[in-house]
């Protein structure tokens, strides 16, 4: 697919060097420890990075961004039909207009020929949903497959939750797959037809380009709320309501996936938790792997605060947004204009499953083998024993344990630390005093 030629690395979040100036803000922020200064700049491990996006938002230099197709991948020639797949999130960022088919009629406009709603995509993985946890002995609680951020996070550092996972396909992939076959339906060829996401989040971002669960996906490219978020504005300002076309596919229900709690409220599971924000979310997946919370039915988890809404690709504030999205969910049955129109995602047509078993991550930090593994373990703790334990990050790490780690086991330098640079400084001042007292009275020129 063209999303895949175009970005050849597994993760959307990249940094932009000349943007970052070394100020460490990023390193205690990201959940995963996976962003280290060195050198004035910051680098983020491939290996650990979840692509949540985090450290997007909390740059003040705007020195991280999420690789994204841009608008412009609707002049690709390969595709002679191009549906666009909305995450329900895109309703919430028009304070003004909340009219679901005004934001449809204004996609079409910028050059796409159908529009597929993942909202509609949302409401048939509910089912599928609902009929798992009523039909198959599962654990419990059954986590919510749909973040890829907490996804991954969970491949991390929550192996033993993996069987966990419920084993639903995410709604982005569904509402892929079946824009993909509605349109060939039409007489195109799969490889004709473009599928693009109008994504919230760099997480979704790169699930896209490296599904989790599945063996592909059928999304063709994605792009962010952000870049399409004004010539969408500035399409829908013009648009008189007379001039918008039938396209809601009056998926309330599942527009309300776009915020925290909305999966388990159209799933109508009276026993779920949903949480929202990765601390948060590391607390309630720390207590389901104490067996804290096996009484509990389904967790619905959310990287971002407030859910999708509050992505790092939108443009609103996401308790704004949140707003928003109820109003257009409330108005939307009383506003004439977006009375609806039925689609055809014919039953069978989409797998509604998971595809491929998600494994734990398998990351072996510490050691190739078992004898490796606990020498290090054991330099680290004699290594961290020796520093002031205050987490300054001013040693480009993000704490006094992982700034031991990157001494132990990538070979940096003890005195990257300014502590131990002191210290060094001081022992070597003395060492010298005392070289100085030996030294013969002749030599001295006292
Ligand atoms: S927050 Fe991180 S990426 Fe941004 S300037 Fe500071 S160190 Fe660089
Ligand atoms: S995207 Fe998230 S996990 Fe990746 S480096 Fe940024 S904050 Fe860390």
């Amino acid at each position: 697919m063209g999303y895949m030629n175009t970005m050849q690395k597994h993760h959307s979040v990249e940094l932009i060097p000349d943007k970052c100036i070394g100020c460490t803000d990023c390193i205690k922020r990201c959940p995963t420890e996976a962003i280290r200064v060195r050198n004035s700049k910051a680098t983020i491990d491939e290996n650990l990075c979840i692509d949540c996006g985090v450290c997007i938002r909390v740059c003040r230099n705007h020195a991280k961004r999420a690789v994204t197709n841009g608008l412009d991948v609707i002049n690709d020639k390969r595709f002679k039909y191009k549906v666009v797949i909305p995450a329900p999130s895109l309703y919430s960022q028009f304070l003004r207009n909340t009219s679901i088919n005004a934001v449809l009629t204004a996609l079409k406009r910028i050059g796409f020929d159908d529009v597929l709603e993942v909202s509609r995509a949302a409401e048939m993985v509910t089912e599928e949903t609902v009929k798992v946890l009523k039909e198959e002995a599962r654990l419990k609680p059954m986590i919510s497959s749909a973040c890829p951020a907490v996804i991954r996070l969970m491949a991390m550092r929550f192996p033993s939750l993996m069987d966990n996972i419920m084993p639903v396909a995410a709604p982005i992939d569904v509402a892929a797959s079946a824009a993909r076959r509605m349109a060939m339906r039409k007489g195109y060829k799969a490889d004709e037809v473009g599928v693009f996401f109008i994504s919230p989040c760099s997480a979704k971002a790169t699930a896209a380009m490296y599904p989790i669960g599945m063996e592909k996906s059928d999304v063709d490219g994605v792009i962010s709320i952000a870049d399409v978020y004004l010539p969408l504005r500035n399409i829908m300002a013009k648009l008189d309501p007379s001039e918008y076309e039938d396209l809601c596919q009056r998926s309330f229900e599942g527009m309300g996936w776009a915020a925290t709690g909305g999966e388990s409220a159209d799933a109508r599971i009276e026993n779920a938790i949903a949480v929202d924000g990765l601390e948060n979310v590391i607390r309630v997946l720390e207590q389901v792997e104490d067996g804290q919370l096996d009484d509990v039915d389904f967790i619905e988890a959310n990287a971002c605060m407030s859910g999708c809404v509050g992505g790092p690709l939108t443009v609103v504030n996401g308790y704004v947004a949140r707003n928003v999205l109820k109003k257009v969910r409330a108005n939307a049955a009383s506003i004439p204009t977006d009375r609806g129109r039925a689609v055809d995602i014919p039953k069978g047509s989409v797998n509604l499953r998971l595809t491929k078993k998600i494994s734990a991550a398998n990351l072996q930090r510490f050691g190739q083998d078992m004898g490796e593994a606990i020498k290090n373990m054991e330099d680290i703790e004699a290594i961290y024993a020796q520093l002031p334990h205050i987490d300054c990050g001013s040693c480009g790490a993000p704490n006094c344990n992982a700034f031991a780690e990157d001494v132990v086991l990538d070979g940096i330098p003890v005195e990257d630390c300014i502590f131990m640079m002191r210290r060094k400084v001081k022992e070597l001042a003395e060492e010298m005093a005392d070289l100085a007292k030996k030294m013969p009275q002749t030599m001295t020129g006292d």
